[in-house]
C-alpha cells in the first residue's frame, strides 16, 4: 500500500534531511524548492560547518549530536564522500566565560571525548593562537565539520532513489489545512496531501503562520584569508577552531585544506546575529569593510594567519528570538510540521533534523528529546 503524501516545503538542508527520511519510510514525498537544490541565497551556502558535539548552547542538544554523529558516519559511508570529517576542535575562551565552561558541563555530563588545557598547553599544541595567559581551551576529538553542498545533495539523491519527486524552481505562496490533509499553492498550482513539513529556513515565518514564530533573517560574512605558507594552520596543524571574543560573539574557523567546493584559503566568519535583513531584497554582494567583522580579530588572535582577503561570501542565519531551533507540529494543524530558527547553528544537526521531522510527520511523534526546541 502506497504511504501518505507529504509535501516538504524547501529543500535546503532540514528539507532535503527531511525528503531522504520520508521516501527511506515509504512516504510518497513531494520537495518543492524556490531556487535550485543547493543554492548560496539561504543558509547552506559556503563549503564548510563547525560540528561540536560539547555544546555551550544546552546540554540537551548533546544527545541529538549523538544521533546525528552516527547519521553522518553511514552517509559517509553510503556515499562513500567525507562529507563529515572528524578532523577535531578546539575552542578558547577567558576562564569563566561560559563558551568553555559550559561546553566542558555538557561534556562531562555526557561523556564526550574532550581535554582542557591551560595557555601553555595552547602555545605548544595549536602555535598559531596568540591567547592571553590565563585562557583556556577544551579540546574535543570527535568534532570536525560538514561540507553542506554535499550533505544537501547526497540527502536529495536517497530521496529520489526512494521515489521522492523534488522539483526546483517551485515556490510556495501558501497553505491551508482541512479535515483530510493539506492544500499547497504553488506558482505551478495546487497540491492536495496527507501531510505538509515546513522547512523554508529565513522564509518560515510569513509560510509558517506559527503565532509569535519570529525568526529574524540576518546577513553573515564568511571570509578566506592568503594566510602565510608557512602558517601552522593547515589540516593537520590545526582542527576546527572557536574562541570567545569579549563581546561574547564567536570567532572561528577551519584548517586551510584542498578539495572543497568554492573559494580556497584559510576559511574564517564571526558567528553572532547581524542586524535583520529582509532576504528578498538584499545586496548579497561583498564590499571591502565586510572584512571588518573578522579581520581585527585575526590579528589580535591568530596574527601569524594574517594575509590579504582573497574572497568573501555571504549566508543567511534564521534567528530565532533565543537562539534555539523551533522544531514541532504545528499548534493548529496535525498535518503540518515546522522546523525553524537554526539560528547559525543547524547544520551539523541535518540528519537527526530529517529523521524527527519524519517521526512527526508519519507518527505524529518522535523518540528524541525535542521539547526544549518545541515551536
Ligand atoms: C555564515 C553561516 C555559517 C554557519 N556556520 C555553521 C556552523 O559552523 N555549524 C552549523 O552547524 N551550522 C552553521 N550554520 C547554520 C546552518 O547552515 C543553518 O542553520 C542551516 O543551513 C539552516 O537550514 P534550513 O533548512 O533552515 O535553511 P536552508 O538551508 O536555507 O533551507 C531553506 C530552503 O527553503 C527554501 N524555501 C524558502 N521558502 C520557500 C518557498 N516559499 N517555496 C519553496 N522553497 C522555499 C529556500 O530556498 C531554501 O533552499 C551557518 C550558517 C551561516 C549562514
Amino acid at each position: 500500500m502506497a504511504g501518505p503524501r507529504i509535501v516538504v516545503v524547501g529543500v535546503g538542508t532540514m528539507g532535503s534531511a527531511a525528503c531522504a527520511h520520508l521516501a527511506q519510510r515509504g512516504a510518497q514525498v513531494i520537495g518543492l524548492e524556490r531556487f535550485t537544490i543547493g543554492h548560496e541565497f539561504g543558509s547552506h551556502g559556503g563549503q564548510s560547518r563547525a560540528f561540536r558535539l560539547a555544546y555551550y548552547e544546552h546540554p540537551d542538544y548533546v544527545p541529538l549530536l549523538k544521533r546525528s554523529r552516527d547519521l553522518w558516519l553511514s552517509l559517509n559511508e553510503r556515499t562513500a564522500r567525507p562529507i563529515y570529517q572528524p578532523v577535531g576542535g578546539v575552542y578558547l575562551a577567558a576562564p569563566g566565560a561560559d563558551f568553555v565552561r559550559l561546553a566542558h558541563a555538557a561534556a562531562v555530563e555526557h561523556g564526550l571525548d574532550v581535554e582542557l588545557l591551560d595557555a601553555a598547553d595552547v602555545r605548544d599544541r595549536f602555535p598559531i593562537f596568540r591567547v592571553p595567559e590565563d585562557w583556556i581551551a577544551l579540546v574535543e576529538r570527535p568534532a570536525g565539520f560538514v561540507v553542506p553542498e554535499w550533505a544537501i545533495e547526497a540527502h536529495a539523491q536517497i530521496a529520489r532513489q526512494h521515489g521522492a519527486q523534488l522539483r526546483d524552481g517551485v515556490q510556495v505562496h501558501g497553505w491551508s489545512a482541512n479535515g483530510a490533509g493539506v492544500q499547497v499553492d504553488t506558482t505551478e498550482g495546487s497540491i492536495e496531501a496527507d501531510g505538509l513539513v515546513l522547512t523554508a529556513g529565513v522564509w518560515s515565518r510569513e509560510l509558517a503562520q506559527v503565532e509569535g514564530l519570529g525568526i529574524r533573517p540576518s546577513r553573515q560574512v564568511l571570509g578566506w584569508v592568503d594566510a602565510p605558507e608557512a602558517a601552522p594552520v593547515d589540516l593537520g596543524q590545526l582542527p576546527v577552531w572557536a574562541l570567545e571574543l569579549e563581546d561574547t560573539s564567536v570567532l572561528y574557523g577551519f584548517p586551510r585544506m584542498s578539495g572543497l567546493p568554492g573559494p580556497t584559503g584559510f576559511k574564517i566568519a564571526r558567528h553572532w546575529p547581524a542586524a535583520t535583513i529582509n532576504p528578498d531584497d538584499l545586496d548579497r554582494s561583498t564590499h571591502p569593510d565586510d572584512a571588518d567583522d573578522f579581520m581585527p580579530h585575526l590579528r589580535e588572535f591568530l596574527p601569524g594567519a594574517e594575509g590579504e582577503v582573497r574572497d568573501m561570501r555571504i549566508c543567511l542565519y534564521g534567528n530565532s528570538a533565543d537562539g534555539h531551533f523551533r522544531t514541532g507540529r504545528h499548534p493548529e494543524s496535525d498535518a503540518v510540521v515546522v522546523a525553524a530558527g537554526f539560528s547559525g547553528h543547524g547544520m551539523k544537526f541535518q540528519p537527526v533534523i530529517g529523521e524527527i521531522l519524519a517521526d512527526l510527520a508519519l507518527e505524529g511523534t518522535t523518540p528524541h528529546a525535542i521539547d526544549f526546541i518545541s515551536l
